[in-house]
C-alpha cells in the first residue's frame, strides 16, 4: 500500500545542491549520502567528503546502497 515512499520518512538532503537526495550514494568509509551525479560531479574536483573532509573511495556501483 505503502509502496511509493511519501513524504516524512526520509528528509535527508544533499549537502551539495541542497535539495532531497535523488538516488543516493554513499560515501565509504564514512557513510555519507548525496545524490549520486552530485558526488560524481564532485568526486571529479576533490577527493575529500564535503561534509566531513575524509579521504573517501568513491565507487559509483558498490557504494549504491539504497
Ligand atoms: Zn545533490
Ligand atoms: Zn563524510
Amino acid at each position: 500500500m505503502n509502496e511509493m515512499a511519501g513524504e516524512g520518512s526520509s528528509d535527508s538532503r544533499c549537502p551539495i545542491c541542497l535539495e532531497r537526495i535523488r538516488n543516493v550514494s554513499y560515501l565509504n568509509p564514512c557513510f555519507h549520502g548525496f545524490c549520486f551525479v552530485c558526488i560524481q560531479e564532485w568526486s571529479e574536483r576533490k577527493a575529500e567528503c564535503p561534509l566531513c573532509k575524509g579521504m573517501y573511495a568513491f565507487c559509483a556501483s558498490y557504494c549504491m546502497l539504497k
